[in-house]
């Protein structure tokens, strides 16, 4: 069995559509780079994850979830694994988590179509378990996310949560770094709590989410201008 035994095609053929590429030239080659990445990671079945199609809500859902193609943003957002709604899109980030995000970024001016929006794991999860026991699932995906921080070449990655963390700084706590940037071999990274409305049901935790969104996006807005 290859990464490409799986034929995408057949169970989402209105979800994703592939842009008539005969005209582009040079500087679209980012945006053709993530064209091929996203068919390569929408058939891949290097694990468990992706290989069947999940049944959940009455709805027949193909786990797979690439990112939101902005192919020309200077900033990249990293987060966990997509859920059920991110799943029946095809994009991610749009459920309640999606939401507490976007909000924050407009309450700062920022706008989401400025950020490339991904998951460290491109699959979901059944009952959207995510923990310790799916560690190995982000060693195997992160061949993608490999490719896609070379194809955007980030200025910075925010990391949303601790999954996507550590992958990024395994030798660091997330919470002794919050809000602040951390200097790895990827470059820089700014870690904020992953916006689930559980994760952040506590307030404090809410009351210092919203802070690290605002330096966040002043720091976007401060290397946009440089
Ligand atoms: S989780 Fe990642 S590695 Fe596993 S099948 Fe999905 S895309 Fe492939």
């Amino acid at each position: 069995m290859t990464p490409f035994d799986f034929d995408s095609r057949k169970c989402r053929p209105a979800k994703y559509k592939l842009r008539d590429t005969s005209h582009f030239g040079f500087e679209d080659s980012r945006s053709l780079m993530l064209d091929i990445l996203q068919i390569f990671c929408l058939s891949c079945r290097m694990c468990e994850l992706g290989k069947s199609m999940l049944e959940e809500k009455g709805k027949k859902l193909d786990p797979h979830v690439f990112s939101n193609m902005q192919h020309d943003a200077k900033f990249m957002v990293v987060g966990q694994n997509p859920g059920f709604n991110e799943c029946v899109r095809g994009v991610p980030f749009i459920g309640a988590a999606g939401q507490n995000f976007d909000d924050e970024l407009d309450a700062n001016g920022l706008s989401r179509d400025k950020l490339y929006i991904t998951n460290i794991v491109k699959c979901k999860t059944p009952g959207n378990k995510f923990d310790s026991r799916h560690s190995k699932y982000k060693q195997i995906c992160s061949a993608i996310l490999k490719l896609e921080i070379q194809v955007i070449k980030p200025k910075m990655i925010i990391t949303l949560g601790s999954h996507a963390f550590s992958f990024f700084a395994p030798d660091k706590r997330m919470s002794n770094h919050l809000g602040d940037i951390v200097w790895t071999d990827w470059g820089p990274i700014f870690p904020i709590y992953h916006p689930s409305p559980m994760n952040l049901a506590d307030k404090s935790r809410k009351d210092k989410f919203k802070k690290d969104i605002r330096i966040m996006c002043k720091v976007v807005r401060k290397l946009l201008s440089n």
